[in-house]
């Protein structure tokens, strides 16, 4: 297999599968992901992708006011206008690859409405908006040439040479080394760094961790979003989302009672964004003395339920609960990242020639918390400002490749079990929703511990080690900006 290329993404979401689609066409593009390409957060995606594209009662000024609001007023006001006046030509773009959005009876988008959102701006394909994308970029990639596409293939090291990068690979048959004049990071968020999460099992922060330790600034990797309305199953690890686009079709929030709460805490009620609603859970929690909670859309037609939701509605129902007859029990949990590998507005970190896109970048749209909506597109136009940049760069480049040693230790031993588990428990009871002051302190000092334990002893290097440093790493980030 050829080990050089001009481009290197790692990543095989929206934003790495968007970015490898945009580089040239004489752009040679090695595009590896850890696992399969449809087991990536954005496949998981359910509610869909906002964006104003031939909506007349909308305007981007709305949808740029809206997404300030839910960010606290702290967003990057020109990332911003980047993201909402280019939504357009991606939603136009996804339609040209054959991404079905759900329509009206007349023809028209069905476009629905999500917490913090003005209007009905958010195009999708019924309640599994994320697989059809996901399915839609795959089908556009394999028709491309210039693109190579290693599934199970693994970043285990990087780093920067005098002509670019160079990537250690960690496939099935044993690891290589590849290097590159420029490289897109896009391996998403760092959901398994808590013990509950909606997040897939690829999200351990992988690209933010070795960004750096190559030196990229690392930014507001505190702002972390807690979804309110995750099913609450005790024992799952990945929690099932329920949409907010359940929310946005009219489902209550009610406590232990069963009694609706949320006009103690917000006049937007049920449609507040996401950090109100899910602090207003554990306020909630604490005034009534219980973790029970629910939501409740079943006053709603079930015909209805069922065929704007089908997904959401098999699922919960092969966990016991009919959505359409009673309300299910939820909880907030960690969702998705809104700080990360700080980036320019053409996606490039502050090491030349290393790029980052979608939910491991820190591009600043979102601001203290992100709109609904707003992270898959976010990921497609970024994605596509570092392929732009990466083909304006091209030319300029000398030719010829380093290749970096990546030294093997001999007699390396197994990583010991339960340090991950750890990680997780300390980030799950001191910076959950509501930070637990007094538990920062003692979880930093023991996250320190652990992480200089895994950089410096002598242990295999596989995916369970490279992982738990990457949690461990990213644990370690977040805490030390909150201390
Ligand atoms: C349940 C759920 C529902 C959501 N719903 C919505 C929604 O409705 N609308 C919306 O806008 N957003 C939604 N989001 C958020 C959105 O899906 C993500 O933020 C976005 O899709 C992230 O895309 P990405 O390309 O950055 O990362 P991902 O899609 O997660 O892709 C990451 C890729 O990186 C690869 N990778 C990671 N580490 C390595 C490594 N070391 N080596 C090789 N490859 C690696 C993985 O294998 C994967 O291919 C949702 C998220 C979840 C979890």
């Amino acid at each position: 297999m050829e080990n050089n290329y001009d481009v290197i993404i790692v990543g095989g979401g929206a934003a790495g599968l968007y970015g490898a689609i945009n580089m040239p066409a004489d752009c040679r593009v090695l595009l590896i992901c850890k696992q399969e390409l449809m087991l990536c957060n954005s496949a998981l995606a359910q509610g869909g992708i906002a964006g104003v594209y031939d909506s007349p009662e909308d305007s981007v000024e709305l949808h740029e006011h809206d997404t300030m609001i839910a960010g606290g007023f702290k967003n990057n006001p020109e990332s911003l206008h980047i993201l909402t006046t280019h939504a357009a030509h991606e939603i136009e773009t996804l339609l040209s690859y054959g991404v079905d959005f759900d329509r009206t009876p007349d023809g028209g988008f069905h476009r629905t409405l999500e917490g913090g959102h003005s209007r009905h701006r958010i195009f999708h394909h019924k309640d599994t908006t994320g697989a059809e994308i996901v399915e839609k970029l795959i089908q556009k990639v394999q028709t491309l040439s210039n693109v190579t596409v290693l599934e199970y293939a693994m970043m285990t090291g990087m780093q920067k040479t005098n002509t670019g990068f160079s990537v250690q690979v960690m496939q099935k048959q044993g690891f290589m080394v590849c290097n590159c004049h420029f490289m897109l990071l896009a391996t998403g968020g760092i959901g398994r760094v808590y013990g509950f999460t909606t997040n897939s099992k690829i999200a351990t922060g992988d690209g933010i961790a070795f960004a750096y330790e190559n030196g990229a600034e690392i930014r507001n990797l505190h702002l972390v979003q807690f979804h309110p309305t995750a099913f609450n199953n005790n024992q799952a690890r990945e929690c099932l989302l329920i949409s907010e686009a359940v929310r946005g079709e009219g489902a209550y929030l009610l406590n232990c009672r069963k009694e609706r709460f949320m006009q103690r805490y917000d006049d937007r009620l049920e449609l507040a964004p996401r950090d109100v609603v899910s602090r207003s859970i554990i306020l909630e929690s604490r005034a009534t003395g219980s973790d029970q909670f629910y939501l409740d859309i079943f006053h709603k037609d079930p015909e209805f339920v069922k065929n704007r939701f089908p997904m959401i509605y098999e699922k919960v129902l092969e966990q016991g609960y009919d959505i359409t007859k009673e309300p299910i029990p939820i909880f907030p949990c960690q969702h998705y990242l809104m700080g990360g590998i700080q980036v320019n507005l053409h996606s490039e970190t502050t090491v030349p020639r290393l790029y980052a896109a979608g939910e491991c970048a820190h591009t600043g749209v979102h601001g203290n918390n992100r709109l609904a909506s707003n992270s898959l597109l976010e990921a497609l136009v970024f994605a596509r400002q570092a392929a732009l940049d990466i083909a304006e760069k091209m030319p300029s480049v000398q030719s010829g490749y380093d290749e970096a040693v990546f030294p093997a230790a001999a007699d390396a031993k197994p990583l010991p079990v339960g340090l991950r588990t750890e990680i997780r428990q300390i980030m799950q009871s001191s910076f959950f929703v509501i930070p637990d002051q007094e538990k920062l302190l003692a979880g930093f000092e023991r996250i320190q511990e652990i992480r200089s334990q895994l950089v410096s002893q002598n242990y295999q290097l596989d995916a369970n080690y490279v992982e738990a440093k990457s949690l461990a790493t990213i644990a370690y980030i977040i805490l030390k900006e909150v201390i």
